[in-house]
C-alpha cells in the first residue's frame, strides 16, 4: 500500500465516536474531553464538561429540537445557513448566550456582538473572534460574497485547546497569526468560499494539527486530502458537513 493511499484512508476514516446519534470526534484534555459533533454543513456541536456550545445552527442539516439547549450559540454571519431564526428558536434558552459576527448581531435579539480581535469569555470557555472575508470570490456586481467586517470566524478555547471555526472566508493574511490550533475548520463550498487549493494555502498559514474541510456542497473533500499529503504535521479528516 503506498504512503498516498495511507493518508486517503486515514483522511476517509469514519468519526472516531458518536454523540446522541450524530458523528463525533474527541480530544482529550486534562479538564476532560472536548466532544464536536458533525451536524452537517456548517453546523457543529461542542460538548465540554456540562456546556453544549453551537456554532452556526440550521434546521435543514437535521432534527435540532431533540438536542440538548445551547448553553453557548455562536452564529458567524447573517447568510440563512447560517443564521437560521427556527434553529436560534429550538435551541435558545433564557441563559444561552448568543455570539455573534456584525451582520448577525444585527439580526438576532440579545446577541452580544463580538468584532473580529475581541476575547468574550463564558467559564471556562473563552472565544476570540476573527475575521472571515472574501478577497477573490465575487457577485456579479463585484461586491465580494462575504465583505470584510460583516462576518466572523471563531476561535473557540475549552480545556487549553484552541479549535478555528473559519466561517466564510479566504485565505487571508490574518490567518497567519492563528496558531497554535488543535483543529480547524475550512469551507470550500464553491463560488463562495474556498477552492481545495486555496484551503490547502490557508492550513499551510497555521498549520492545525487536524483540519476538516466543513460547508463543502459539491467540492470533493478527498482533494484537499491529496494536496495536504507531503503536510505531515497537519491530519485532514473528512467528516460529513457537506
Ligand atoms: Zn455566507
Ligand atoms: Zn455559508
Amino acid at each position: 500500500m503506498s504512503f498516498f493511499t495511507l493518508v486517503a484512508l486515514a483522511g476517509l476514516s469514519q468519526a472516531q465516536s458518536n454523540y446522541l446519534g450524530l458523528p463525533a470526534d474527541r480530544f482529550p484534555t486534562a479538564d476532560g474531553d472536548v466532544t464536536i459533533a458533525f451536524l452537517g454543513h456548517g453546523s457543529l456541536l461542542f460538548a465540554f464538561q456540562n456546556i453544549h456550545l453551537y456554532l452556526d445552527p440550521w434546521t435543514e442539516v437535521g432534527d435540532l429540537q431533540r438536542l440538548p439547549k445551547a448553553d453557548i450559540l455562536l452564529i458567524t454571519h447573517d447568510h440563512y445557513d447560517h443564521c437560521d431564526p427556527a434553529a436560534l428558536k429550538l435551541l435558545r434558552k433564557p441563559e444561552t448566550v448568543v455570539l455573534a459576527g456584525p451582520s448577525a448581531a444585527a439580526k438576532i435579539p440579545g446577541a452580544v456582538l463580538l468584532n473580529a480581535g475581541i476575547t468574550h469569555t463564558v467559564s471556562p470557555v473563552v472565544v476570540e473572534a476573527v475575521p472571515a472575508y472574501n478577497t477573490l470570490h465575487k457577485r456579479p456586481d463585484g461586491r465580494p460574497f462575504h465583505p470584510k467586517g460583516e462576518g466572523a470566524g471563531f476561535i473557540v478555547t475549552l480545556g487549553g485547546l484552541r479549535f478555528y471555526m473559519a466561517g466564510d472566508t479566504e485565505p487571508i493574511p490574518e490567518m497567519d497569526r492563528l496558531a497554535p490550533i488543535a483543529a480547524a475548520f475550512l469551507p470550500m463550498n464553491l463560488p463562495y468560499t474556498m477552492t481545495p487549493e486555496m484551503a490547502a494555502e490557508a492550513a499551510r498559514r497555521f498549520k492545525p494539527r487536524v483540519l476538516y474541510p466543513y460547508h463543502y456542497g459539491d467540492t470533493d473533500p478527498s482533494t484537499l486530502v491529496k494536496l495536504l499529503q507531503n503536510n505531515l504535521e497537519i491530519e485532514v479528516r473528512i467528516r460529513p458537513l457537506r
